[in-house]
């Protein structure tokens, strides 16, 4: 990975700092190295990746290694993802910044354990969410840190019940609202496969209709969601055995 980037090439797995950075926005790649820029403090430490795959939902783009609840849908052993034990290993007072991602936060114990007894020279926290549930938490923490939220959005209204299964809408809604009022730095980010890429321009008028930054990505794997994708029939396929899985009519 360390060779490609020397060469001023992307690797596969960075695929979606590449397409952001190519929209003139700020991936998490480039907020890392701004981060770094000001850091002041010697041998400090920015925590990311994955924490655990405890997820409450079963979005159509998701699968078993990042959400237990696509696992348990599928009836069968699937894989418990936890890296707590690591993280806590971590010496806490050098974490300076903490990009942790699940599984979804608001549904996970090891998430919840770590905002309640956060690094004590924590400088900035990002965290990803569904939006299903809201983490009142954060106003409090944001007191002290500097917070931002990602709320996934794949879709608007029916769209979005139908990528982010079993979130309701007006759930989802009311929660971003909540988000919006609190003191946090608040954005929207779209995984972009051909089950919703003819909702993108309503994503990107419902952000700049309320005023929330927005990014998203296209998807490349599995194949079958590619939006370049011209086998309708492997995709209404695909389609009919998400739904079979979900019960949806
Ligand atoms: S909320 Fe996130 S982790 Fe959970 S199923 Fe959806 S995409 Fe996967």
């Amino acid at each position: 990975m360390e060779h490609a980037f020397m060469n001023g090439v992307f690797p596969n797995e960075c695929v979606r700092c590449a397409q952001i950075e190519k929209e003139g926005k700020d991936s998490i790649r480039t907020y890392a190295i701004k981060l770094d820029q000001t850091e002041t403090q010697q041998d400090y430490l920015q925590v990311g990746g994955v924490l655990d795959n405890v997820c409450n939902a079963a979005c159509q783009t998701c699968g078993p290694d990042c959400s237990t609840k696509i696992g348990s849908l599928m009836g069968r052993t699937f894989p418990i993802i936890n890296n707590s034990s690591g993280y806590w290993s971590l010496p806490q007072d050098r974490i300076r910044h903490l990009d942790i991602n699940g599984g979804e936060p608001s549904y996970s114990k090891n998430y919840k354990k770590i905002l309640a007894n956060l690094p004590p020279n924590l400088k900035t926290l990002r965290l990803n969410t569904n939006c299903n549930v809201v983490l009142h938490e954060l106003e409090k923490i944001a007191d002290r840190v500097e917070v931002t939220v990602t709320v996934s959005c794949d879709g608007i209204g029916d769209v979005h019940e139908f990528m982010r299964w079993p979130i309701k809408w007006d759930t989802f809604y009311k929660n971003l609202m909540t988000y919006k009022s609190m003191p946090v730095r608040l954005n929207l980010w779209t995984t972009v496969s051909i089950l919703n890429v003819d909702d993108l321009p309503n994503i990107q008028a419902f952000a700049q209709e309320h005023n929330i930054d927005h990014s998203y990505a296209y998807l490349k794997e599995p194949a079958v969601l590619d939006v370049n994708n011209k086998d309708q029939v492997a995709v209404d396929a695909y389609i009919q055995k998400q739904k079979e899985l979900r019960g949806m009519p």
